[in-house]
């Protein structure tokens, strides 16, 4: 078994598993009760973003503009931020459990790291972050 170098497995499984229309890219693999793709332990779309356009911020969300969950389209996808998203979810009356359960497993954390500092001195620092 030899490699070329440019083969590169990996995308060749995902691109086998996606079905081009003229409007989206529909991820035919394996999907969660959801409707979202999973390919390896991430999710197609996100799989997708991150080759059409590098890695994906930390805590930023690869999210569909056409509103179809199992869509690979690069031109369909968005960085949206949990909170956005939750947004945009309640104004169309879909928010699921899941959704809330996932989204409450990512809350910031500050809230629960203690401040090393004396109260005065930690609220001057807070200020100037
Ligand atoms: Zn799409």
């Amino acid at each position: 078994m030899t490699f070329s170098g440019t083969v590169r497995p990996v995308e060749e499984r995902f691109w086998s598993k996606v079905q081009k229309t003229p409007t989206c890219w529909t991820w035919t693999g394996g999907k969660d009760s959801r409707g979202y793709g999973k390919f390896d332990d991430t999710s197609p779309h996100r799989f997708s973003w991150v080759l059409h356009f590098g890695p994906i911020p930390e805590g930023l969300w690869v999210c569909h503009s056409c509103d179809n969950p199992s869509c690979v389209n690069p031109e369909h996808l968005r960085l949206w931020t949990p909170k956005q998203n939750s947004k945009d979810r309640d104004s169309k009356g879909r928010g699921s459990k899941t959704w809330k359960s996932l989204k409450s497993s990512l809350k910031p954390r500050q809230s629960s790291v203690k401040c090393p500092y004396i109260p005065d001195i930690c609220q001057t620092l807070l200020k100037k972050a």
